[in-house]
C-alpha cells in the first residue's frame, strides 16, 4: 500500500503566496485553491513575474527562508515509517528542489520551469497533463493500493482515482463540493485518517 501525497499546503507553505507577501504583489497570491484550472493560474502567474520584472532568483531567493510547515517533518517521518511514500505535486523542480533536504529528499514528481538565459521564467512544461491522476492510475496499475491526501482542487483527481482520499486542511467550498472525503484539520487527525484509510481497505480486502 503507498501513499500518494500533495506537498504545498499539506508539508510546505504555498511558495507563491510567500513569495506574494515578499514581494507585495496580492495576485500573486492566488493559488489552486481559488482558481481551478491551473493554466490559467500559472499564465498569469507568469504575467505578473513579467511585468514585475522578476526572474527566477528573486524565487529562489524566498524559498532559501522557507521550512515545512509546523509538526510537517515529525508527521512526515511517520508517514514514511508506514507506508512507502511518493510526493505528487503541481509545483517545480526548481522550487521544491532546494527544500527537499529537509524532508529528507522523499520521492517528489512536479514539473519543470522553462528559464531563459537571462533566468526570467519564460514558460513551463508540464511533466504530464493531470500528472496527479495518472500517477496513481499507473501506480494501481502495478497492483498496488493508494491512498492520496492534498488539500487543493489539482489534488481531487488523483483523491477519485485513488483507494482511498483524505484532504488535509482544504478551503471550506472543497469540503462542500467533495463530501465524500474526511477531512483533517491537524496532523494528528491526518495519521487517524491515514490508519484508518488502511484499516478499512484491508478489511475490504
Ligand atoms: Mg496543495
Amino acid at each position: 500500500m503507498l501513499a500518494c501525497i500533495d506537498l504545498e499546503g499539506v508539508l510546505l507553505p504555498e511558495i507563491w503566496i510567500k513569495f506574494a507577501e515578499k514581494t507585495g504583489i496580492e495576485e500573486l497570491k492566488l493559488t489552486t485553491r481559488d482558481i481551478p484550472n491551473y493554466d490559467d493560474l500559472m499564465q498569469g502567474r507568469l504575467n505578473i513575474l513579467k511585468q514585475h520584472n522578476l526572474k527566477l532568483n528573486d524565487i529562489e531567493s524566498v524559498i532559501e527562508t522557507l521550512s515545512p510547515l509546523e509538526g510537517a517533518q515529525d508527521f512526515f517521518k511517520w508517514l514514511n515509517s508506514e507506508f512507502q511514500v511518493i510526493i505528487l505535486s503541481d509545483t517545480f523542480y526548481q522550487f521544491a528542489g532546494p527544500l527537499m533536504k529537509q524532508l529528507d529528499y522523499p520521492t517528489l514528481f512536479c514539473h519543470n520551469l522553462i528559464v531563459d538565459n537571462d533566468g526570467a521564467i519564460s514558460g513551463y512544461k508540464l511533466r504530464q497533463k493531470d500528472q496527479k491522476t495518472k500517477a496513481v492510475k499507473a501506480l494501481q496499475g502495478l497492483n498496488l493500493q493508494v491512498i492520496s491526501a492534498g488539500d487543493s482542487y489539482n489534488d481531487t483527481g488523483m483523491l477519485q482515482q485513488a483507494d482511498a482520499g483524505i484532504l488535509f486542511c482544504p478551503p471550506k467550498k472543497l469540503i462542500a463540493e467533495f463530501p465524500q472525503f474526511p477531512v483533517a484539520t491537524d496532523y494528528s487527525q491526518f495519521k487517524e485518517l491515514f490508519l484508518k484509510s488502511r484499516n478499512s481497505l484491508i478489511k475490504a480486502s
